[in-house]
């Protein structure tokens, strides 16, 4: 059904008046844009409000709950679990990605950034002090924002130590549903400073992985530490999963790896796998064209994936660890334990991959789509190491009772794997299916990469089993005790939750949300 005409709706005016005319886009094609996750879309909103300043987003913010009308948040619009969907029309999308002011205090070691700041902008700002964030962001970080991240949740670089992105949080200014300020942390204190989180309850982790349901986060003080000059990797293959998830839990074991991660055979392949030649030099170049990279990267890059493909392409997994240290011998000795710790499980391949992430952690979003252009959704839990099997299995087994249908349906999967802290397994199941392509991924990947992958009709059928896929595996995850980053109005967060927890949570957005117009459908509530 093609998006109402808003014209006349008199919220736009005054948006207008509140932000300027250029700041409030109310066409069809951009009001489904930004209401369209990589997956789906739910409801289109009266407009995209872009505010530049925190002042203008608290006063749209208050402004629009006045009026009845929904709020919600979008950062840079990377995420996959209907987070930034509207899910009633008489909403206001707000983009951030113009609150991207960066205060560094280098002197107190933190760096307070607007929401709208991505990742790849705070890690080259920060680099040029030789400092950066623990936590410093997904590959996504190209288009993820700070505020996105603390929003939802997320891992990846620098959590194989440091955790998630709530934990390199130290103080955060909300914007409320009427329009107010809430500062947390010691920000809060009398004359406070934004050096500490922990001064009595910590309110800050209200709001860290909300998915925008208690508030807008304007600012966000992180903590800041040095830069550690050298980087060093292995690569090990295994003869199947078991293998993987052992040696990735016993390198975990060791906390000594900053960043890890593990792929299924299929994914292997696609990172550097089964290329020819020609195949690995036009990946090399493709990344090559969009990265920051120093010009002998590009040569560099060439090896590596040559080099690598005969090694990896005998291996069912594989896993890639990468450690810092402050100087060569501190990253030496680090590599020497997660060897140790890796080695009764696999055989250590050449670092092809690692060494590739390293040169380029924040990826272009080519892998929204497939190899062969189709449809891309992936979901994930985090799972206790003791479940990692049991959950493993119980996937194999659906696997197996969908194959035909899958088959039939050219749906396809693949899955990627990353431990965080020494606690925590991350499984992600990503899903392929030929489908149409969406508005989101033709503003979001380069028209020449588009027109060299094939297009595909309407497929309801297989869209409608991956639907059923994904329901059955956060069945599985919820049956294992997992639980989620990027909640969104995706996972079941409320469904079996302890009732006093849940009750607890149910008040605090009513005192905080009385009207329930902060992204309504979020975390369920
Ligand atoms: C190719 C690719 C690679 C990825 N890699 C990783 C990875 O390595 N690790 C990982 O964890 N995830 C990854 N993701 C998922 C996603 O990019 C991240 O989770 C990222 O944190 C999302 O940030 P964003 O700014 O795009 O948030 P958005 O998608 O814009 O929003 C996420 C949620 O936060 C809310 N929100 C946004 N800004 C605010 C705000 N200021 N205040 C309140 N609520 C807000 C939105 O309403 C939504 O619910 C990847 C995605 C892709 C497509």
């Amino acid at each position: 059904m093609a998006p109402k005409d808003v014209t006349n709706h008199p919220m736009i005016a005054r948006l207008v008046q509140a932000v300027g005319a250029d700041q409030v886009l109310t066409s069809a094609d951009d009001r489904v844009f930004y209401s369209h996750d990589v997956y789906r879309q739910i409801a289109t909103p009266i407009a995209v409000v872009r505010p530049g300043s925190v002042d203008e987003l608290a006063r749209v913010v208050g402004m629009a709950t006045a009026e009845g009308i929904a709020i919600v948040p979008r950062g840079g619009g990377a995420s996959y679990s209907d987070g930034y969907c509207a899910t009633v029309e008489d909403s206001i999308s707000i983009d951030t990605t113009r609150l991207n002011k960066i205060d560094l205090n280098a002197r107190d070691m933190t760096v307070t950034v607007e929401c709208g700041v991505t990742w790849a902008e705070l890690y080259e700002t920060l680099g040029k002090q030789g400092l950066r964030t623990p936590f410093w962001g997904p590959f996504s970080g190209l288009k993820a924002t700070v505020g996105g991240s603390m929003s939802q949740g997320s891992v990846s670089l620098g959590s194989g130590l440091h955790g998630p992105s709530a934990d390199s949080v130290l103080a955060m200014e909300i914007v409320l549903a009427d329009g107010s300020i809430l500062k947390t942390g010691s920000l809060a204190a009398a004359n406070g400073q934004p050096h500490f989180r922990h001064y009595g309850p910590d309110l800050s982790a209200l709001f860290t992985g909300d998915t925008g349901a208690m508030g807008v986060k304007a600012r966000i003080t992180l903590r800041l530490m040095k830069k550690l000059p050298v980087a060093m990797s292995a690569s090990f293959g295994f003869a199947n999963f078991e293998g993987m998830a052992g040696g990735m839990e016993s390198a975990a074991k060791e906390g000594a790896v900053s960043d890890n991660f593990g792929l299924n055979p299929r994914l292997q392949k696609a990172w550097l796998g089964r290329t020819n030649m020609k195949q690995s030099m036009d990946a090399a170049i493709a990344v090559y064209k969009t990265a920051r990279n120093p010009v002998d990267g590009l040569f560099k890059l060439i090896r590596m994936a040559v080099a690598g493909k005969r090694f990896l392409d005998r291996s069912e997994y594989s896993a890639h660890f990468i450690v810092e240290g402050v100087d060569h011998a501190h990253a030496r000795s680090l590599l020497a334990a997660v060897r140790k710790a890796v080695e009764p499980f696999g055989v250590e391949v050449p670092n092809t991959i690692p060494t590739v992430v390293r040169s380029m952690p924040f990826m272009p979003l080519y892998p929204i789509m497939g190899p062969a252009g189709e449809r891309w959704v992936p979901l994930h839990g985090i799972l206790a190491f003791s479940q990692v099997k049991s959950f493993h299995d119980k996937l194999q087994a659906m696997h197996t009772r969908y194959a035909a249908e899958m088959e039939k349906l050219k749906v396809t999967t693949a899955a990627m794997f990353t431990t965080i802290g020494t606690t925590g397994f991350l499984y992600e199941p990503v899903f392929y299916w030929q489908d149409t392509r969406h508005l989101y991924h033709e503003r979001y990947l380069p028209e020449e990469f588009l027109a060299m992958l094939p297009k595909y009709p309407e497929n309801p059928e297989a869209r409608k089993l991956v639907e059923e896929m994904r329901t059955g595996i956060r069945e599985i995850f919820a049956s294992c005790g997992a639980v989620h980053l990027q909640v969104g109005k995706s996972y079941p967060y409320m469904k079996g939750r302890d009732p006093r927890n849940a009750q607890m949570l149910t008040a605090i957005k009513a005192l905080l949300d009385p009207k329930r117009l902060m992204n309504p459908g979020s975390l369920g509530l």
